[in-house]
């Protein structure tokens, strides 16, 4: 067979030459805006040439820090397009993290939403690599700023080249982009992602037991541009000529909806959290949400009850779906197998709440304590990947060696394994309770006590424990209909039956609201930190 390198420009230039009609619809600050794929090809081409204007080489890194929209998604395209690595900053972290993972990445240029430039006011003089910004705005002049030197999106733009030939001369393995994992202790971990593995990658999005994007598609990637390149989406919805939703800057649950709605969007694409936030909206106001023939959800688990309001109230399918910033991210989908069609509802759901089964072209193990765990969806062990859209290492990072280990990705996630395969997260290794020598589940009593009616969001840590080492403590947000009517006693009740005695909270408090991470999950170690304050002070 050839020996055809597969790259990233060869996903733009077949949307160019085939779906030059279909169209990205891109909220931004002003309004939505709708550009065609052959527009934004011309575009791609122009941002790429002037990023060879400005001197930036093969190899070098470009860092983009952005909300999601038509600007963000050509220098997805550009950067890679003429040998750079595209390095989409986390726009959620602190000031300082920024500045490391700048440095850390040795960016050159940044593409930055003029929203942001306060942030950079702040940490330029920390940020040793930059020699240009370049500020993407829809307003015709860029507000005063000391950045420098400093050029506005479109205007530099309309000086590129719009027939600019994409840099071939790229060989499949070499970096194209790059993510840092969004480290809720210690520094954040960078993962380069190489031509060859988004490439193969987005064909895993469009394989139908998968996500099944192709070209009739709606898509909407929720999941920030900068959170594992929201999930791939970007690059395989191009490559297929899928329309593509922006939901773009600020967006709240009411937007979500209404895009939905006006877009006829098919598939959208974000964590748990946003989707706890549509729900409402959903259960308040009603929306015509017929279009959508799945919500992917991933990045942390998903109540059962939250899939089966999805599905039961509103027909809304709703997919279950793991990864990481190490594995592109998709590697593990719940979808139902054809004989499985004749199971109870109750069933089907437990089903659904697994995060599912192997994606093809990876492969994993399940490492226990002793070897390789049994298929009986109760030993737990760390689940290992290896794959081609798997990371090797981190770049330029002595912690590879922890998590990268005899060629396989040790994950840090403990799972079980059910006889048909489906894999169930259980826990990271770090947030799994251990009492008297025995392992709790965060997880099965967070989505437990949200599969009450009464309970918008419910976060289990472990506190220290004199006797039993640790023990676990619920910490829950009532919706608001429900609130000062709902007791503790109520909520341990509902529990109860559902687990063996000792796995129960030792104490369930009501806060206002659960401490997030910058990509929307239970922040636990906050939340820990918050609960230990309120015993030492009770
Ligand atoms: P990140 O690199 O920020 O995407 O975080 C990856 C981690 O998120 C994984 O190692 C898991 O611990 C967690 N995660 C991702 N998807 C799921 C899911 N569907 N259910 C439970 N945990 C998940």
């Amino acid at each position: 067979m050839m020996d055809v390198q597969l790259t990233v420009p060869l996903m733009m230039e077949r949307a160019e030459k085939f779906f030059a009609k279909k169209k990205v619809i891109s909220r931004t600050a002003n309004g939505i805006q709708r550009l065609s794929y052959g527009e934004i090809g011309r575009r791609t081409r122009q941002l790429s040439s002037i990023l060879v204007d400005f001197g930036v080489e093969k190899g070098d890194k470009v860092g983009t820090f952005a909300w999601n929209h038509h600007r963000h998604l050509e220098a997805y395209f550009a950067i890679p397009g003429m040998g750079a690595v595209l390095h989409t900053i986390n726009i959620r972290l602190d000031p300082n993290q920024i500045a490391y993972i700048i440095n850390h990445a040795e960016d050159r240029v940044l593409l930055i939403d003029d929203c942001f430039l306060p942030l950079f006011e702040q940490i330029k003089d920390d940020l040793k690599t930059v020699k240009a910004y370049i500020i993407m705005t829809d307003n015709e002049e860029l507000p005063p700023t000391s950045l420098y030197p400093v050029h506005h999106y479109e205007k530099i733009l309309q000086q590129g080249n719009p027939t600019y030939e994409f840099y071939k001369e790229i060989n499949e393995q070499e970096p194209a982009g790059l993510c840092y994992t969004s480290a809720t202790t210690g520094d954040p971990k960078g993962v380069l992602y190489s031509h060859r593995s988004i490439v193969l990658h987005s064909m895993a999005l469009g394989l139908a037991d998968n996500a099944a994007v192709s070209e009739s598609d709606i898509a909407m990637p929720v999941v920030p541009m900068f959170h594992v390149n929201a999930w791939g989406l970007p690059f395989a919805a191009v490559w297929f000529g899928t329309t593509l939703v922006m939901p773009g800057p600020f967006f709240t649950p009411k937007l979500l909806a209404e895009l939905i709605e006006s877009e006829k969007v098919t598939i959208a694409a974000g964590v748990p959290t946003i989707w706890l936030g549509l729900l409402k909206e959903l259960e308040e106001k009603e929306y015509d949400t017929s279009s959508l023939r799945a919500v992917l959800c991933g990045g942390s688990a998903a109540p059962k009850g939250v899939i089966e309001r999805f599905e039961k109230k509103f027909n809304i399918p709703f997919v279950h779906a793991y990864g990481m910033t190490e594995t592109s991210p998709l590697v593990v989908l719940s979808r139902l197998k054809s004989y499985q069609s004749n199971i109870t509802d109750e069933e089907k759901y437990e089903y659904k709440a697994k995060q599912g089964l192997l994606v093809p072209g990876v492969e994993m193990k399940v490492m226990g304590k002793d070897g390789e765990v049994k298929w009986d969806g109760k030993e737990m062990g760390e689940l290992l990947l290896r794959g081609p859209w798997i990371a090797s290492e981190y770049h330029k990072d002595d912690r590879s060696h922890g998590a990268f280990c005899d060629g396989w990705l040790y994950t840090g996630d403990v799972v079980t394994v059910d006889e048909e395969g489906f894999i169930k997260i259980v826990d990271r290794t770090k947030d799994l309770i251990k009492s008297g020598g025995e392992w709790i589940s965060s997880v099965d009593l967070e989505n437990a006590l949200m599969a009450h009616e009464s309970v918008f969001e419910a976060a289990v840590v472990p506190v220290p424990h004199e006797q039993w080492q640790e023990r676990p403590i619920a910490c829950v947000v009532l919706k608001e209909s429900a609130k000062n009517h709902v007791t503790k006693e109520e909520l341990m009740q509902f529990l109860a039956p559902q687990f063996a005695k000792w796995w129960l909270p030792d104490d369930i408090l009501f806060l206002d609201e659960i401490p997030k991470t910058s990509v929307g999950k239970f922040l636990k170690r906050t939340l820990r930190d918050q609960i230990l304050t309120h015993y030492q002070s009770e």
